[in-house]
């Protein structure tokens, strides 16, 4: 199973830049909502998170290179 961003729905003010970044259709929004497909298309590449003005997304994971 991917894992996946979570959302905060409580946190989010449907202003969709999140869809808008994201380049494998993961996230879409539909009557302010935003909803999250769970792919293995996502790269984890956190572009999601960093656009959320809000904080509504968090991405459980981490990029580590050693
Ligand atoms: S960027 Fe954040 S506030 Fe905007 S629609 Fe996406 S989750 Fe909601
Ligand atoms: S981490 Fe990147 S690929 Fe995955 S849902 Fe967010 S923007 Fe899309």
């Amino acid at each position: 199973m991917a894992e996946m961003p979570g959302i905060d729905r409580e946190k989010c003010d449907g202003c969709g830049l999140c869809v808008i970044v994201c380049h494998c259709g993961a996230l879409t929004m539909v009557d302010k909502s935003i909803n999250i497909i769970e792919t293995v298309e996502c790269d984890w590449c956190t572009d999601c998170e960093a656009v959320c003005a809000t904080g509504a997304i968090s991405c459980p994971f981490e990029i580590s290179i050693e």
